[in-house]
């Protein structure tokens, strides 16, 4: 990391970005929907094109000076075509939720039928959550997984025969299974609804071969490009010839929401660094590390059965795992904090039929992403497990009461400056906890022998 003129010219910035630098690579990053952008993406992103105006798209633009600019772009759109097999590909999104409201202002008008992934059970703020634009100017329909966890298409087929959807997003952030996509085109179909596949968190695993691939069953395909693909934060947006065939003006649509409907200026240093990760997807390297990935994730989850942490569905079959804490007796927000004191770095979340709010779930949420990118293999899992058992151990040990949490914090007899309290005595016992003190100097041990792109110790 070359900070010397920063660190001249803003020593408090630069000193910052050292700290962080030295955080991310002195933990065990964990959280499934992020991980480490190679250093040739970091490059890219750094460089002088973050200087260029380009509104418009290659050879259409409306600024001079644009000639290496349409290059970048053009390699990065030809890149994606050819790596997901689609036929047009879209890379100027400024991010996945900029690049979802764009889908939607292409194919809807307000008060359509919107149909997603309720938020508690791992569906997006985008995917037709109230709090969001999306629920705001389209119809949101949530659908969940009822009690087994699991995606109950019958269900979602009656929920969509009911609702008509215009647009059924087919996505999760917290699911630890695979989408079949096959199933939900299938409901999409039924009712000539388009099928959006939001594989922002999954899209490393699909290149890799290791999930089933939308591309045969959606319309369109959105992917962020910096959670499994490890490149810059960006989105892309995707039509598929299933997409064209539904209408033939699709790519045209969403182009022209994209600029000038809803964004200015492409920002040209993400769009070289899209075309870098692009390329690296390529490499038998990024293949050995999403199956590894997927490995990681599996034999974390035995081990973690074998500690008594109760996993929703029963295991894994991708880069993620969640947790019910409900057997562990802390919250999920308690047990994320105190997690990350002994060095692992993960969130709390909502646990289908969780009785909770979603500010406080019963339930954390963790993936192998950014540790598989580390290098770090099934050995090094067994570890892991091993530091979150006892971390929750030693949390179980606090002389906090739980119980009187739990009613402050959402009981009948709610009392948010109980819980207040509550959370100080759970903080100082943190604080001054040896046993996760030692814990975090175990995991910075480890975490010396595997690498950060971009950070150099
Ligand atoms: C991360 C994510 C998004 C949003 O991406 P941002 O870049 O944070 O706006 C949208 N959909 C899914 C499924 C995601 O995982």
């Amino acid at each position: 990391m070359n900070l010397k003129q920063l660190t001249k010219i803003d020593p408090e910035i630069a000193k910052l970005i050292q700290e962080e630098a030295k955080r991310q690579h002195d933990v065990l990053e964990m959280i499934p929907s992020e991980n480490y952008a190679s250093s040739a993406v970091l490059e890219a992103v750094g460089s002088v094109l973050a200087n260029k105006y380009s509104e418009g798209y290659p050879k259409k633009r409306y600024y001079q000076g644009n000639r290496y600019i349409d290059e970048i772009e053009l390699l990065a759109i030809e890149r994606a075509k050819k790596l997901f097999k689609v036929p047009h590909v879209n890379v100027q999104p400024y991010s996945g939720s900029p690049a979802n409201a764009e889908i939607y202002l292409a194919v809807m008008k307000p008060g359509d039928v919107l149909m997603g992934l309720t938020l508690s059970f791992g569906g997006h703020l985008t995917h037709g959550s109230p709090v969001s634009m999306s629920g705001t100017i389209y119809k949101g329909i949530q659908y969940d997984f009822g009690k087994t966890g699991r995606i109950d298409f019958d269900e979602l087929g009656k929920l969509a025969k009911k609702y008509k959807p215009k647009v059924i997003v087919a996505s999760t952030t917290a699911y630890p299974r695979k989408l079949d996509f096959k199933e939900f085109g299938r409901v999409a179909d039924s009712v000539g609804a388009y099928l959006l596949a939001d594989i922002s968190h999954i899209v490393g695993l699909v290149l890799a071969g290791c999930h089933p691939d939308p591309v045969p069953y959606a319309h369109i395909i959105m992917t962020t490009t910096h959670k499994t693909i490890r490149g810059p934060r960006g989105a892309m947006i995707m039509v598929t010839d299933k997409g064209l065939k539904k209408d033939p003006d699709l790519a045209k649509k969403i182009d022209r929401w994209v600029f000038p409907g809803l964004q200015g200026g492409p920002h040209d240093h993400v769009t070289a660094g899209i075309a870098v990760c692009l390329k690296e997807a390529t490499r038998p390297s990024f293949k050995k590390c999403q199956e590894q990935t997927i490995r990681n994730c599996q034999v974390l989850a035995q081990e973690l059965i074998k500690h008594d942490f109760n996993l929703v569905t029963g295991g894994t079959d991708n880069h993620l795992l969640l947790i019910d804490t409900h057997n562990k007796g802390i919250n999920g927000r308690l047990l994320a904090e105190g997690i990350e004191e002994a060095g692992i770095v993960l969130n709390r979340n909502w646990v289908p039929n969780d009785e909770a709010p979603p500010f406080f779930p019963n339930g954390i949420r963790l993936g192998t992403p950014a540790l598989s990118t580390r290098g770090m293999k099934e050995k090094e899992m067994k570890k892991v497990a091993d530091w979150l058992n006892r971390a929750v151990a030693e949390m179980q040990t606090f002389p906090v009461d739980y119980q009187e949490w739990t009613a402050a914090a959402y009981g009948k007899n709610k009392d948010s400056e109980g819980r207040k309290k509550l959370d100080k005595k759970f903080h100082d016992c943190l604080h001054k906890s040896r046993k996760l003190k030692q814990i975090a100097l175990e995991i910075k041990n480890l975490c010396r022998k595997f690498p950060v792109p971009g950070i150099d110790y």
